[in-house]
Formats: structure tokens, C-alpha cells, sequence
């Protein structure tokens, strides 16, 4: 029997990891945030399969994803073969969710909500907006992959939002940015709304994170109708790249 191992990545998350690991040890095999049974029951080890993906409703991909970012900000990891899951997943692959992220090299999706090879889709560009390229990976993850969860994330400190902020120009960027300035007009804030502002910015891109989720419901009707039907959940999350921590609005 494989049990999940735990890595302790600062002394003080010590004692706290041995009671994790003590916990999981005590029920069955499990690698990986998609382990657990919605009974709680530890069946799973390997990446995520068809008929598990399938299985889950969007509410537990959701619940399996806050989990993840839970054990990472705490130091606590999957021991990952990384081998074996590249072989496991080469012939084929049934993501749970697909997650819209900034290019930010401190936000990696897979890393911070403790995921492998294969468990969810990646789509990064700065500032996490939608376009119709996007859109059309959402729906391609959702309507021919099967995955359930559109999941928007922004973070805190984002270069692109004060960018969009500061009326930056640049090349292509200028027509990016344009993307995220409806989110700067439709913040309401009390204080300076400037980049050097941190709490500011960090409004400005919950705000947008918001605005982009209305946007994909908007722009794509494939995704829409996935939702209203209650095959899909859109939603989204905040990353604080100070703690480690996800704020999930949903
Ligand atoms: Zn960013």
C-alpha cells in the first residue's frame, strides 16, 4: 500500500505534518489532492482517471482544489514521481478543471494548489483576462474534455493590473492592458487609488478576476449553457502571494 507523503519545507510546519501524515497513513493509498472520496474514504493513487474526473461534481473539484492550496501554504506537499505520472498520463488526459491565470512567475496553478501532471488545464496570460483564443481552450477543456471547474485566478502585487493602473504603453502590451481597464473604472475604493497602493491594486484585480468570470459567461454561450445546466462551475480565486493562500470566492 502507497501512502501519501508529506514534505516539510520549514521546521516550524514539523509537528503539524506528522499529524497529517499520522492522519492519511491511518486510511489508505492516496497521491494527490483528487485522492479522497467524497466519502472520505483514501482510494485513489496516480493521476486523476476518467471514471474518477467523471465521477467528481464541480463543487468537490472545487473543494479538491482549496484542499491542495491548503497543504501547499502550509509546506505540505505530494511526493510526486513525476515519471510515472508523465507515462500515466502520455496515452490520454481527463482534467478536472481548467484554470485562467496570470503569466506571474510567482503564481504557478499546478505548484500552489499541490497538482500534477495532468489534473487540470493551464491557461496563463497577464492579468488573467479572457479573449476569444481563451475562450475557446475553456470550452474545449469543458465542452469536448470533460473538465467541470472554470476557475479565474488573480493574485496580489500583479504587474499587469498596475500596468493597466498607470496607462502603460508598450507594443502589444498597450492593447492588453486596454483588456484589464474596465476593472480599474469599475473599482470602488476609499483611499489612493494609485499603483503604489497595494491594497488598491489588489482591488482592482478582484475586481477584474470578477469582471473576466461575467466576460466568460458573456462571450461564450458553450460554457454558459454548461453552467446553467450544472455540468460546469465558473468561478474564482485570489492568490496572495505573500501567504501562500487562495481566496476562493466560491
Ligand atoms: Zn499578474
Amino acid at each position: 500500500m502507497k501512502a501519501k507523503t508529506v514534505e516539510v519545507e520549514s521546521g516550524e510546519c514539523r509537528d503539524s505534518s506528522r499529524r497529517t501524515f499520522l492522519k492519511l497513513t491511518s486510511g489508505a493509498a492516496i497521491t494527490g489532492i483528487f485522492a479522497a472520496s467524497p466519502s472520505g474514504n483514501l482510494v485513489y493513487a496516480g493521476p486523476l482517471g476518467k471514471e474518477k474526473r467523471d465521477k467528481m461534481t464541480p463543487d468537490e473539484i472545487l473543494a479538491a482544489l482549496k484542499r491542495g492550496n491548503k497543504d501547499f501554504s502550509k509546506g505540505l506537499r505530494t511526493s510526486r514521481n513525476y515519471i510515472n505520472e508523465q507515462k500515466a498520463t502520455a496515452k490520454g488526459q481527463f482534467p478536472a478543471a481548467v484554470v485562467l491565470s496570470c503569466i506571474d512567475s510567482r503564481a504557478p496553478a499546478e505548484v500552489i494548489m499541490d497538482l500534477g501532471i495532468g489534473d487540470i488545464f493551464n491557461a496563463r496570460v497577464a492579468g488573467n483576462i479572457a479573449n476569444d483564443d481563451i475562450l475557446g481552450s475553456m470550452e474545449f477543456a469543458c465542452k469536448i474534455s470533460g473538465a467541470k471547474v472554470v476557475l479565474v485566478m488573480g493574485h496580489t502585487a500583479c504587474g499587469a493590473i498596475k500596468g493597466a493602473i498607470d496607462n502603460v504603453e508598450l507594443g502589444n502590451l498597450t492593447g492588453l492592458l486596454a483588456k484589464i481597464k474596465p476593472a480599474v473604472k469599475a473599482t470602488t475604493f476609499k483611499g489612493e487609488a494609485s499603483a503604489k497602493n497595494s491594497a488598491y491594486v489588489d482591488a482592482v484585480a478582484q475586481k477584474n478576476v470578477e469582471l473576466t468570470i461575467a466576460d466568460i459567461r458573456k462571450q461564450s454561450t458553450v460554457l454558459a449553457e454548461l453552467e446553467s445546466k450544472g455540468a460546469i462551475k465558473i468561478s474564482g480565486a485570489m492568490y496572495n502571494l505573500e501567504t501562500g493562500t487562495m481566496n476562493f470566492f466560491a
